[in-house]
């Protein structure tokens, strides 16, 4: 038993804070799988791998040693024993990211790791898991599904907030670029499970999500 709740939805849609919150409230683990994509991008930059070439980035893909904190009060990760919460966040991973996660081999590692941790979890009571593919890919079988959308000034306004250096006006622009390399690559990972609640988190402040979330894991 445990439970897994699968938050999947494109950035600035309020995905990190809500499920950070559920976690909380439920007393959940909390798993991050953005920070993950975004920490292997970091790795091949620092190594200078070419992310633009794919059979470069596939090649080093089983190379960089990921260790996350899933408390949901105090989340972080390391990269060879690096700590790159930070780093992560900064334009330069950024504007990479999407490049790196579009390899194959890169997403089938990752997607194993994020299968490891859920099931570490399960014996404690479960996770909070936010990403694009939870619901599809990582964790078909969760219970709870919530597909969080935003509108694009919601989003650009949420982004900025959490990200270190940059405006609403660039972050509404970067968003729009990512988003079109994120949807437009041959394996988008963001989709809808079939059995996922859209929730347009658009007019709800945090603790309103947080509430309607708590509410479908009670259903
Ligand atoms: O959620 P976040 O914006 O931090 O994710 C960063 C990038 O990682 C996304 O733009 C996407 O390219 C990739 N990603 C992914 N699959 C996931 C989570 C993130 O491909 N499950």
């Amino acid at each position: 038993s445990g439970l897994v709740v699968a938050m999947d939805g494109p950035s600035g849609s309020g995905k990190s804070s809500a499920s950070r919150g559920v976690a909380r409230a439920l007393g959940l683990r909390y798993l991050d799988t953005g920070a993950m994509y975004r920490a292997v991008t970091w790795w091949m930059l620092r190594r200078d791998v070419d992310v633009a070439d794919a059979a470069a980035v596939a090649a080093l893909a089983g190379e960089p040693v990921l260790a996350l904190s899933t408390d949901p009060d105090a989340p972080g990760i390391t990269v060879d024993g690096v700590d790159v919460s930070g780093p992560i966040r900064g334009a330069e991973v950024t504007g990479s990211v999407s490049a790196v996660s579009a390899v194959p081999e890169v997403r089938t590692r990752l997607v194993d790791l994020q299968r490891q941790i859920i099931a570490e979890s399960l014996p404690g009571g479960g996770i909070v898991v936010e990403g694009r593919d939870i619901g599809t890919v990582v964790a078909p079988d969760a219970p709870v599904k919530v597909f969080l959308t935003a509108s694009a000034e919601a989003r650009a306004h949420r982004r900025t907030a959490e990200l270190t250096g940059t405006s609403v006006e660039a972050q509404r622009a970067a968003m729009a670029r990512r988003d079109t390399l994120d949807s437009t690559r041959a394996t988008d990972p963001l989709a809808k499970a079939a059995d996922a609640v859209e929730l347009d988190t658009t007019p709800l402040d945090l603790d309103e999500v947080i509430a309607e979330v708590l509410r479908l894991v009670k259903e």
